[in-house]
């Protein structure tokens, strides 16, 4: 029944609950450590958690369908207008609503290799032409990205940093990709990531917006702002853009818990230099260790690592569960040999790194 599109279509893999994966492992759920989606290991903010416990008074009522106050503190931070801005149920949200927007049947969608699974779901589920290019160095070959646009090409996703790699352009290749991209192309900027950007040479893809007229940045509240649960990602566009996502969008979308809470976490910078800080120093001793145990890695800019333990990655991924920690398998992503591990609090790391270590001496 369902269309050519929808027919072709693998699922998003989400990992299990940790309750049933306890069960199946027979272990305490305490005990279990995840360190699988890429989550924020400190726990919520208070600031987020005391409004959202707040609006939590208010369940009857519909969500501000509108998302003014969400809109207006955004709007503010980054020196935007509030109508350039379209909020989403998390970015993901965001992305399909953007290729139902402006593909279609007849069009193509290019993004890269190994790049994040739902650009190929969300131009499959529209029955879009998803153009893959072949990766370098397991990042965007972005010059083959803008060499793949024809004519039928009406958007293309970039993901900076990239899931499930973790690798990251510079603002200098960004803008110079961006040169080549005609200006019908929508250019899709995901930097679900950048919180954990520090250094200049990397771009703020809102400050591009005044000059490339055709990019569409995305962002999220569930990495570095710590509210995975709540679900709110958001698009910064010309206006134009935004107003056409927003006309297609749920009205009510993010729901008021989200609304309240992502308002109030951005009003937390302590916390936000506390999710930079953990992560920073998250990646220093997941990369050290894995130069002394010897296993190859990708450095990331992001909250996760994909660490390169061989073909025997599945028995590895098995023997690290029966340990109580849960990582990512990315063979789905066409990397088989490598596990991406999400940075936790030091002791997580740690025992991850133990229960790798053994894992590995058990497979020989
Ligand atoms: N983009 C990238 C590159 C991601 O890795 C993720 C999360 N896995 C998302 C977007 C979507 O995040 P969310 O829907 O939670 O905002």
């Amino acid at each position: 029944l369902a269309v050519k599109g929808v027919q072709a279509l693998s699922p998003y893999q989400p990992g299990k609950p940790i309750e049933e994966l306890a069960r199946e492992l027979g272990l305490n759920p305490a005990e279990i450590i995840k360190l699988a989606s890429n989550e924020n290991p400190l726990g919520p903010s208070e600031k987020a958690l005391a409004a959202a416990r707040k609006a939590l008074e208010e369940l009857c009522l519909y969500p501000d369908g509108n998302g003014f106050e969400l809109k207006q503190a955004l709007a503010n931070r980054f020196g935007v207008g509030m109508d350039q801005i379209t909020l989403g149920n998390g970015s993901n949200d965001v992305l399909e609503v953007i290729a139902r927007c402006f593909a279609d049947t007849e069009s193509e969608v290019v993004f890269s290799q190994y790049a994040f699974a739902v650009y190929p779901i969300v131009t499959q589920a529209i029955g879009a032409k998803g153009v893959p290019v072949p990766a370098k160095e397991w990042g965007h070959d972005l010059d083959a990205m803008a060499a793949a646009v024809t004519e039928r090409t009406k958007l293309v996703f970039v993901a900076n940093p990239n899931n499930p790699t973790g690798t990251v352009h510079t603002a200098r290749a960004i803008e110079s990709f961006l040169d080549k991209i005609p200006e019908r192309v929508l250019v899709v900027l995901d930097e679900a990531y950048c919180e954990y950007l520090t250094g200049e040479e990397y771009p703020d893809g809102i400050k591009l917006l005044e000059r490339y007229p055709n990019l569409i940045v995305c962002r999220t509240f569930s990495k570095a702002w710590g509210l995975a649960a709540l679900r709110v990602g958001y698009a910064i566009s010309s206006p134009a853009i935004a107003d056409i996502l927003n006309r297609v969008r749920q009205p009510f979308n993010v729901d008021s818990v989200a609304l309240a809470a992502a308002t109030a976490v951005l009003q937390d910078e302590a916390y936000l230099n506390r999710s930079r800080e953990v992560n920073a120093a998250g990646l220093r001793q997941l990369s050290e260790a894995f130069e002394l145990i010897g296993l190859p890695y990708i450095p990331s800019a992001g909250n996760f690592i994909a660490v390169e333990v061989g073909d025997q990655a599945q028995g590895i991924y098995q023997s690290l569960l029966s340990h109580g920690v849960i990582v990512r398998p990315i063979a789905g992503y066409g990397m088989p040999l490598h596990l991406r591990v999400s940075v936790g609090l030091p002791e997580e790391n740690e025992r991850f790194l133990d229960a790798l270590s053994q894992s590995l001496a058990a497979a020989g």
